[in-house]
């Protein structure tokens, strides 16, 4: 039974309107750990966490983990950015995260257009990543992610009203080097996430895919608790194996890349 964690409204652009005209964003927190999953698992980065999500109330993706609910956010803008930046001078890269990030595009492009922003980032060449479910992307966003530098890795979830994935927007298939796929896949075979969709498995697809396991909890993560695969009161080991076993099952079925939450290893945040 997959238990539904971190429950929050469906958040709309309304939500972010009044931050917006500020040039703010609504955000959690930010911290620096290691990516753990998709094209840079495994390097030092600062996450930054937004507030909200169009799909928030999870009825989508039960299984998600993140606290990402609107009543606990603050606003945050340039100035807080390259408090972070220059906080963590380690780190290689910027995770953008949510939540929904896209659902606050504009005030995000326009902090990352401040010269403080983009002095510390080209600086440091630091990569910028934006994990996103997607449903909001357009391709007139593309050009001020390439002139940005954002790259977008997208996990595209299963509308319940839908029962299935929608389709890959043809344009994807133009920027291959700004976006990259990430299917979470479940064992269970009555789950919309049991197989990944059929355009997801077409090899003249020039997108990178990756195929992720469900990690399956027991219960809700504590506050200032953290996920970790070896706390066996809080992740049911016996189901998120199966799930990690049939991602590399189905990655090795189409000739996709294999990704595990290999945070989950770490004992960090
Ligand atoms: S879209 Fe992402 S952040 Fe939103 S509820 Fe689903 S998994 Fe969580």
């Amino acid at each position: 039974v997959i238990i539904t964690i971190n429950r929050d409204i469906n958040a709309t652009k309304h939500d972010f309107s009044e931050a917006g005209t500020r040039g703010m964003v609504r955000a959690l927190n930010a911290f620096y750990t290691y990516q753990g999953e998709g094209p840079w698992a495994g390097w030092p980065a600062i996450f930054w966490r937004l507030a909200g999500c169009n799909i928030g109330s999870k009825e989508d993706c039960p299984w998600c983990d993140t606290k990402f609910d609107l009543a606990s956010s603050r606003e945050e803008g340039s100035a807080q950015l390259a408090y972070y930046l220059n906080n963590w001078p380690m780190a290689k890269m910027l995770v953008i995260t949510g939540g929904e990030p896209l659902l606050q595009w504009q005030p995000l492009v326009d902090i990352i257009k401040t010269t403080e922003s983009v002095r510390a980032i080209r600086h440091r060449s630091l990569v910028i990543q934006m994990e996103t479910n997607g449903l909001l992307l357009r391709e007139e966003m593309m050009h001020e992610a390439f002139m940005r530098g954002i790259n977008f890795v997208i996990s595209p979830k299963v509308p319940h009203n839908r029962g299935e994935y929608a389709p890959i927007p043809a344009w994807f298939n133009s920027y291959p080097s700004l976006i990259s796929l990430k299917y979470v896949v479940s064992a269970d075979p009555l789950s919309p996430y049991h197989d990944i969709p059929p355009d997801a498995k077409d090899c003249s697809n020039r997108l990178r895919t990756y195929v992720s396991g469900m990690t399956e909890y027991k219960r809700p993560v504590n506050f200032g608790e953290r996920a970790s695969l070896w706390n066996d009161t809080l992740i049911d080991r016996e189901s998120t194996a199966g799930n990690y076993a049939h991602a590399a099952r189905v990655a090795l079925e189409y000739g996709h890349r294999v990704s595990y939450q290999t945070h989950l290893l770490g004992d960090v945040e």
